[in-house]
């Protein structure tokens, strides 16, 4: 056997890297974000916290308004104090109680079309029912990949735009799944 080389040596001395040939390898792990699932496939379950208890969002909404009121009542009545005004305890935990205040109504709005939004750090969901109500859950799933336990998470950098994924408790990394709320199924009373 000769080792003549048949090729020919004629070229601009550029490297030539061949294309690898993968066949046979099982290098394509999916990392979720192409492939979807329906919410039986991914057997996703809802935890509820807070006992199961869930508020109604027009509630949420009076609430808002009520304590926004009071609060700007109580703000402007500080101000006017003698002895009080801005640096005074009572101004800021008026302030605060606005903030809330403006929270609960701006939330229960978006909720009303979104049904579906991250809260209290980044393991919690705050869900609304068909019929209005607000409850707060926890979502698990399990991983198609590997079957290990996948929870929920809103992750995502700080200022950037960050996202509902499911996190495989086992490969964090590779076994994530974005969520589609509307897929879930409908939240019942
Ligand atoms: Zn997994």
């Amino acid at each position: 056997m000769s080792n003549d080389n048949h090729g020919s040596q004629s070229g601009d001395n550029s490297l030539n890297v061949g294309v690898g040939d993968f066949r046979g390898a099982d290098v394509n792990i999916n990392n979720g974000e192409r492939t979807t699932f329906t919410p039986e496939q991914l057997h996703i379950e809802r935890h509820p916290t807070f006992g199961g208890r869930s508020l109604d969002s027009r509630n949420v909404s009076v609430f808002g308004y009520i304590a926004g009121l009071a609060s700007l009542i109580g703000l402007y009545f500080t101000l006017f104090q003698p002895g009080l005004g801005w640096h005074s305890t009572w101004s800021t935990l008026f302030m605060f109680s606005f903030i809330v205040a403006v929270m609960a109504v701006v939330m229960s709005a978006v909720l009303r079309r979104r049904k579906f939004d991250h809260c209290f750090g980044s393991r919690h969901f705050l869900e609304m029912s068909q019929s209005g109500r607000l409850r707060v859950n926890r979502l698990t799933a399990q991983c198609p990949w590997c079957g290990s336990l996948m929870h929920l998470r809103h992750v995502g950098p700080k200022d950037g735009p960050r996202d509902d994924l499911f996190l495989c408790e086992r490969n964090p990394r590779q076994h994530t799944i974005q969520l589609d709320p509307t897929a879930l199924p409908e939240l019942q009373d």
